[in-house]
């Protein structure tokens, strides 16, 4: 069990060197293919924005009541880049790209397109 954490540990990269400013990104000490993603949480019953943090890897507001409305119901909501107001508010994930990143044929999505209807009425004649 103890070998198993240690290995964990050592393992573990928190990406460093990928700035907050970076959009995407190599990291220079693992070598993995890093995207910055920024998140901000909202009072669920008012839509107020909440400070975001980062809390064993979710993401929840940084206090347990809405300061407008006093709810502790809460949503968090990716923002498709960041900006100087939201930067306040924002926690940010430094996530690993799994998926291949590199552009994909679309074959299977027209193929879910077509109708499977015109084969039922050739049955008719
Ligand atoms: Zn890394
Ligand atoms: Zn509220």
């Amino acid at each position: 069990m103890f070998l198993t954490n240690l290995f964990n540990l050592k393992k573990q990269c928190f990406h460093d060197k990928i700035t907050p400013d970076m959009e995407f990104g190599y990291c220079p000490d693992c070598g993995k293919p890093i995207r910055n993603e920024w998140y901000i949480t909202r009072c669920a019953c008012c839509g107020v924005k909440m400070k975001a943090m980062v809390a064993k890897g979710e993401i929840r507001p940084q206090n347990h009541y809405c300061t407008n409305c006093g709810s502790d119901e809460y949503i968090v909501e990716k923002l498709p880049g960041i900006n100087f107001i939201d930067i306040n508010f924002a926690a940010l994930i430094k996530q690993e790209v799994i998926e291949d990143i590199r552009p994909r044929t679309t074959t299977q999505c027209w193929q879910e397109k077509t109708p499977a209807q015109p084969k039922l009425l050739i049955q008719f004649q």
